[in-house]
């Protein structure tokens, strides 16, 4: 695998949707080469930013309640004594 093949399949191994083989060889090529591994690295760091960016916003106020409301509702109603 080369270094081009490894930035190729940086995304997925970083999001951990590599598989077997492909994720040990790029695991060992980036143990052996620096570069590849600054790449992988920098790949990592994007991902954390865009999910730190994504960040859950707390739900506003009386959302939970109405989700209640209408799951009881679709139940049949809230039960009763
Ligand atoms: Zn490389």
């Amino acid at each position: 695998m080369n270094c081009h093949e490894i930035r190729v399949l940086a995304d997925a191994f970083v999001d951990c949707e590599l598989k077997g083989a492909h994720k040990e060889r790029v695991g060992s090529h980036i143990t052996q080469c620096p570069a590849c591994r600054m790449w992988i690295d920098m790949v990592q760091r994007a991902r954390d930013t865009v999910r730190t960016k994504v960040v859950k916003r707390p739900a506003p106020e009386g959302l939970e309640a109405k989700i209640r409301d209408v799951v009881d509702r679709a139940r049949g109603g809230p039960e009763r004594g």
